[in-house]
């Protein structure tokens, strides 16, 4: 938090105008009431970065990047909040105001985090000094077998943990280290009796670095046979390895080049690739995606390429990243390596050039990837096999939102197989309309239903979720704006706990509270402040939009709040149904079935 009144923050805000500002960074060019230029947040050839001075507000149509001229400087110039304003006050002349005492339990933390920045920062430099010892050299070795140049080692400051159990502690006191911050990183930890010990004993030592370029933790890699193979720093307060892409400090602008990241395993795999030219790589640490991870890459680029070992557990990791990384509204490819290599392998044994051409470039989109996995699951050869691939590739295309493509996909299948197309059509044609995963959250899963009373109300979701998804949009856009007294609405909207866009509880409930404690409701403000990617997407998208003219904004409003209302009661209805699938006792049937009767009614009431 900053120490910045919101007057002030307004002051500054209005006295940098948007189009100039960016007009610094980003050739632009009028095109009706906005601005139009190149994106400075990803590659692109035909403008989709749009300008408004009206809104004073930026937003790209390809990724999404969007704000205010804060986010904008703290987007491109990678600083936080109260960096961009003072940035910000200096080039509008506006003196900074006096400092403000911050609260004592909130310079306490920052303090306590500026310390273990600089403790961790020791520490690198401790592990990067004994690299050079002559004990560390089998390190050495192993860094030079892996093609680690000296240039790449010197940069990415990679360092040895001498064996032995109080090195670290040792020369923590030798120092005058503080010892507190140091277990609170992990980096030792205390013995039965007294005294402590370090935790990273014989491994070669690679910081691992925040988006910005702090060490955050460290990683430990043996260089014999013993285990754990890898070690790193546990969770602390300064690294949450879930919201932490290994070597984006060092990638991000070679991903912007790019147009593409390629998300690898392991750190070895991305200092590798590092080292052979391939900056645009970075790494998950080796656990599995998370969905913060993949906003995160969000940032950077639209365009992800998993490149992860070919072994199973490889392959199996990337399945589940595919689906986090879809979801967060990338375009995702799979390349696949040599049977038994993992990317570090590949490169040093073929190189990069074949790397480039051979493996990341012939990356195959996800569709593929899939089928190919599920070609590896049935024989084949035999006529069940066939046909339990052909049931489980149809449930698989079933998914895909374009038409075209289902159909060129099973005309392919069919001729691989050598069975009719009819045969794979048919079986798409089983899974009816294709749905969306949200969809089936919201409107209860319509596939592999049979066709009885119970599901004939859930029909053709698509159009029926825009519907739902106008009125959303539009509610928003009326509270946001301002144009209506938002409390009522907001407060009655949670209480049907109904979402075309499932991220929408949580913008209702942030909005709730802000009016709680702000009274009104400011769209950029919130956009400044809100530090999570999703919501500020949604609020900046809502916010993009025309407004609605007031004299209509009541009514209007009533509208989609009904239309909402509908939404809460299909959505009941699902459930009903679902329950009554499963459901084998008969008095029970009968009560769901009455339930379902009066909620088939009150939908049948609204739509007059
Ligand atoms: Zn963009």
């Amino acid at each position: 938090m900053s120490f910045f009144t919101d007057d002030y923050i307004e002051q500054v805000r209005n006295a940098n105008d948007i189009v100039e500002l960016i007009g610094e960074h980003v050739q632009l060019r009028r095109s009706g009431r906005n601005f139009l230029g190149l994106c400075p947040f990803h590659a692109e050839k035909t403008p989709s970065f749009s300008v408004s001075p009206e809104k004073q507000m930026y937003y790209c149509f390809g990724c999404h990047a969007s704000g205010t001229v804060f986010n904008f400087v703290m987007e491109t110039a990678k600083i936080s909040f109260p960096e961009a304003v003072r940035t910000l006050a200096m080039r509008a002349n506006i003196p900074l105001p006096e400092a403000a005492p911050k609260s004592k339990e909130a310079q306490a933390k920052q303090k306590e985090r500026q310390l273990l920045y600089r403790v961790n920062q020791w520490a690198a430099e401790y592990f990067h000094n004994q690299l050079r010892q002559p004990e560390a050299k089998e390190a050495r070795e192993y860094l030079a077998r892996r093609g680690i140049s000296v240039a790449l080692v010197e940069k990415m400051k990679l360092g040895y943990a001498p064996d032995g159990w109080t090195n670290l502690v040792a020369a923590a006191e030798r120092g005058r280290v503080p010892i507190a911050p140091l277990v609170k990183l992990g980096l030792i930890a205390p013995r039965q009796q007294d005294g402590y010990y370090d935790r990273f004993r014989a491994r070669l030592m690679i910081p691992i670095a925040d988006e910005r370029g702090r060490i955050v933790a460290f990683g430990g890699r043996v260089l014999d046979h013993s285990l754990p193979k890898y070690l790193n720093s546990p969770e602390s307060a300064l690294f949450d390895k879930g919201r932490l892409l290994f070597g984006l400090h060092y990638a991000n602008s070679f991903i912007r080049k790019a147009g593409n990241a390629v998300l690898v395993e392991g750190y070895m795999d991305c200092l590798s690739a590092w080292q052979f030219g391939i900056g645009n790589v970075v790494a998950s640490l080796g656990t599995a995606l998370t969905s913060a991870q993949a906003r995160l890459l969000k940032r950077y680029t639209n365009q992800v390429i998993l490149c992860y070992d070919a072994d199973g557990s490889g392959i199996r990791a990337a399945l589940r990243g595919l689906d986090l990384l879809l979801k967060a509204g990338l375009q995702v490819r799979v390349a696949t390596l040599p049977n038994g290599q993992d990317p570090d392998d590949c490169l040093r044994q073929k190189g990069a050039e074949y790397f480039l051409r051979e493996i990341l470039e012939k990356a195959q989109p996800v569709v593929d990837f899939q089928l190919a996995m599920l070609r590896r699951e049935y024989d084949l050869n035999t006529v069940e096999g066939k046909s339990q691939f052909v049931a489980a590739a149809s449930a698989l295309l079933a998914t895909l939102d374009n038409e075209v493509a289902k159909i060129a996909y099973a005309q392919q299948i069919a001729y691989e197989l050598q069975v009719p197309e009819s045969a794979v059509l048919a079986e798409l044609a089983k899974h009816g309309q294709a749905s969306r995963p949200y969809l089936r959250d919201k409107l209860g899963n319509s596939r592999n239903t049979t066709r009885s009373v119970e599901h004939a109300t859930v029909a053709q979701p698509d159009p029926i979720l825009r519907g739902y998804q106008i009125a959303e949009d539009k509610l928003l856009n009326l509270i946001i704006s301002n144009q209506v007294e938002g409390r009522e609405l907001l407060l009655s909207w949670q209480a049907l706990d109904a979402y075309a866009y499932p991220a929408d509880r949580e913008l209702v409930s942030l909005l709730l509270k802000e009016l709680q404690e702000e009274q009104v409701l400011d769209g950029r403000r919130l956009l400044e402040r809100v530090d999570n990617p999703e919501i500020t997407e949604r609020l900046a998208q809502v916010m993009w939009t025309e407004n609605i003219e007031l004299e209509k904004a009541a009514v209007v409003a009533r509208d989609c709040l009904d239309k909402l209302k509908h939404l809460a009661i299909n959505q009941s209805i699902a459930a009903v149904q679902e329950k009554l699938r499963l459901e084998k006792d008969s008095d029970e049937r009968k009560q769901l079935l009455q339930q379902l009767q009066e909620l088939l009614e009150m939908q049948k009431g609204m739509r007059h």
